[in-house]
């Protein structure tokens, strides 16, 4: 498992130390928009613990933090109005595309972009 980087963008975002365009947060989990939206919505939504990747996530986080977290996406989804549907995805490690190592989810809704 990579080391998880404590300095990472996501990280910083969610301790209010870099800006981001806030979208929903509660006690499991924070979303914003993706900096390079790949669709007409991009959202992220990261869980408010130090977990690298979904692999990290779903083995090491408490079962509470799993379902809060899991809820609250489907939950962002639903505010964002997206009743034509979406795709969610995340990208573990390097080999599958992963540029930031804080878990994350993105939720994609509209014609890709
Ligand atoms: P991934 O390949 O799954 O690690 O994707 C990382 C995503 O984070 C990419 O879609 C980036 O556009 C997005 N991203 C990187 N930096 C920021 C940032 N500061 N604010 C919002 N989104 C970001």
């Amino acid at each position: 498992m990579p080391f998880y980087d404590r300095n990472n963008i996501f990280a910083r975002i969610l301790r209010g130390e870099a800006p981001c365009t806030k979208v929903y947060e509660d006690e499991f989990a924070f979303a914003f928009n993706d900096i390079y939206p790949k669709a007409r919505i991009h959202v992220l939504v990261i869980p408010k613990g130090e977990y690298v990747s979904l692999v990290d996530f779903s083995q090491s986080a408490p079962p509470e933090m799993i379902a809060g977290f899991w809820r609250a996406v489907t939950k962002i989804a639903e505010r964002l109005g997206v009743a034509d549907g979406y795709r969610i995805g995340s990208n573990v490690g390097p080999g599958g595309g992963q540029v930031v190592f804080h878990f994350h989810v993105h939720i994609l809704s509209g014609p890709r972009t």
